[in-house]
């Protein structure tokens, strides 16, 4: 089964398509090169359709695309779809530092926080959405040198270290991106 993956993101896609063939070996992924959508979305829903829409329709191969962010509780779950470009660049260092500051007065009970992860798997008229929720918090500083965007000040519930300080194989197996990867993996392994 021949599938699109419409990114971009030269990173995402090596770590998208390594879990998604693991999973399921009869997939065959493609990179999408055609044009870009406008990502004029409110939620991360219609983001990810946006874009699986476009790979569909340019492609007519099914086409699987994501969309995620980090949504914190006291900014009402902001930066949320907005998060690559939180500080008007997409300078990842940028984007947590303003973070950071906009939290600065904020005690530790209340940093909830959790990255967001929804992919979307359009064929046709057929639209499926999958997603996935790490719950946490923010951390009062910036820790760790793995991982990337807001991996150095995000704290995964039930751990003491940012998901920039974990190993990236424990990460994988609870990160947002993770859960809704194996929510399409058992979706494509039933049909
Ligand atoms: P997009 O889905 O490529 O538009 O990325 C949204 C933004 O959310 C990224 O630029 C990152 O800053 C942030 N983000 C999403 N997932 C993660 C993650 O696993 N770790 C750190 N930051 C993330």
């Amino acid at each position: 089964m021949k599938v699109v993956l419409a990114s971009h993101n030269k990173g995402k896609l090596v770590e998208l398509a390594a879990i998604l063939e693991a999973g399921v070996p009869e997939l065959e992924l493609v990179g999408y090169d055609g044009p870009e959508p406008i990502e004029d979305g409110t939620s991360y829903l219609a983001n990810a359709l946006i874009k699986a829409r476009a790979a569909n329709q340019h492609t007519d191969l099914p086409a699987i695309a994501d969309d995620s962010g980090i949504a914190v509780e006291i900014l009402g779950g902001s930066p949320g779809i907005f998060s690559a470009r939180w500080s008007g660049t997409r300078d990842a260092a940028t984007n947590r530092q303003l973070l950071l500051a906009q939290l600065e007065d904020v005690a530790p009970e209340h940093r909830a926080a959790a990255f967001v992860c929804t992919i979307a798997l359009v064929d046709g008229n057929d639209e499926i959405l999958f997603t996935g929720i790490w719950p946490g918090s923010i951390a009062t500083e910036e820790r760790g040198t793995n991982g990337h965007g807001y991996d150095p000040i995000f704290i995964p519930e039930g751990f003491e270290h940012t998901a920039a300080e974990i190993d990236s194989e424990v990460k994988n197996a609870f990160s947002h991106r993770a859960q809704a990867l194996s929510q399409l993996i058992e979706y494509l392994r039933a049909n």
